[in-house]
């Protein structure tokens, strides 16, 4: 299934190239005042599928370019984050890693987890604003999963039991010295979208073929497998360290290819068996 928000908070199905509202299947739904109905939904997937199956095949459709997709995220308790997960990105980095990272490059290129601002999320079709930095500013396009449930030293056996499903995130990042936390959680720097597609539309996500152009001109091409820690382990590692609640977004790390990003520019996202997001970039409002 795939799941979206849209119109600021109604839920939807997409079928073929219309959104079905499925809104009045999500037991009280009330707009406003029951933001949470999105992590509740994200726990109760499996009880609601049939409801929200039953919804979609009767309730009223619109072309997908008739509504405003929102991220198909709402409220996360966070963004958890690989760093490190591409060998060939590591490479393409050496070159621009600042003295301070390259002295302390033991950790700074080894796989970890760190965190990223959920208030820098944005939709699919939203501006990425840069802020008025001289550092370079990166796109790296990744695929990111969000837990269905809730997930608590769980072993790399079990751990993709606990994924709901599989969206596209774009990890902008600030190059240069600096916590990655802050370097990476500026509002607006966190485009998720355009939908999320269920774990069993996706079948094994370590076979999924990521792509983005930038204005026009590939940038970033890579297959999942080539991920250094899959995400069986990923998860496994980071729920030893904190407890990954439903509605959770964990983003499994850039594949080679970054680059700068600037005002003007188009980024256009894909990935196999999700679909895609086309993004602007904007400079500071001030
Ligand atoms: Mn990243």
């Amino acid at each position: 299934m795939k799941l979206a928000l849209f119109d600021g908070g109604r839920i939807g199905v997409v079928k073929d190239s219309e959104m079905v509202d499925v809104t009045s299947a999500v037991p009280d739904f009330s707009s406003g005042y029951a933001q949470n109905h999105w992590l509740r939904l994200c726990a109760d997937f499996e009880e609601l599928r049939e409801s929200l199956e039953q919804a979609a095949a009767t309730g009223p459709r619109l072309p997908i370019e008739q509504v405003t997709l929102d991220a198909p995220v709402l409220n996360p308790s966070k963004i958890v984050c690989a760093a490190a997960n591409y060998d060939e990105h590591l490479a393409e980095m050496d070159p621009i890693l600042t003295d301070a990272q390259r002295a302390s490059a033991a950790w700074f290129l080894a796989f970890d987890v760190f965190l990223k601002a959920p208030s820098s999320i944005i939709g699919p079709g939203d501006d990425i604003e840069l802020p008025d930095l001289p550092n370079a500013i990166h796109h790296e396009c990744e695929l990111v999963l969000v837990i269905g449930k809730t997930a608590r030293n769980v072993d790399a056996a079990d751990a993709l039991d606990h994924v709901l499903g599989y969206t596209i995130l774009i990890d902008v990042t600030v190059r240069g010295d600096g916590d990655r936390t802050r370097r990476k959680s500026y509002d607006t720097f966190c485009p998720v979208g355009p939908w999320l597609v269920t774990a069993d539309e996706i079948g094994d996500p370590q076979q999924l073929d990521i792509t983005l152009n930038v204005n026009g001109v590939s940038r970033q091409s890579v297959n999942t497998s080539t991920m250094k820690v899959p995400i069986d382990q990923m998860i496994a590692y980071a729920s030893s360290v904190m407890t990954l609640h439903p509605g959770d977004l964990l983003t499994t790390g850039s594949p080679p290819g970054v680059g700068a990003i600037n005002p003007g520019d188009r980024l256009h996202a894909h990935i196999e068996k999700i679909g895609a997001m086309q993004l602007g970039v904007v400079g500071p409002k001030g």
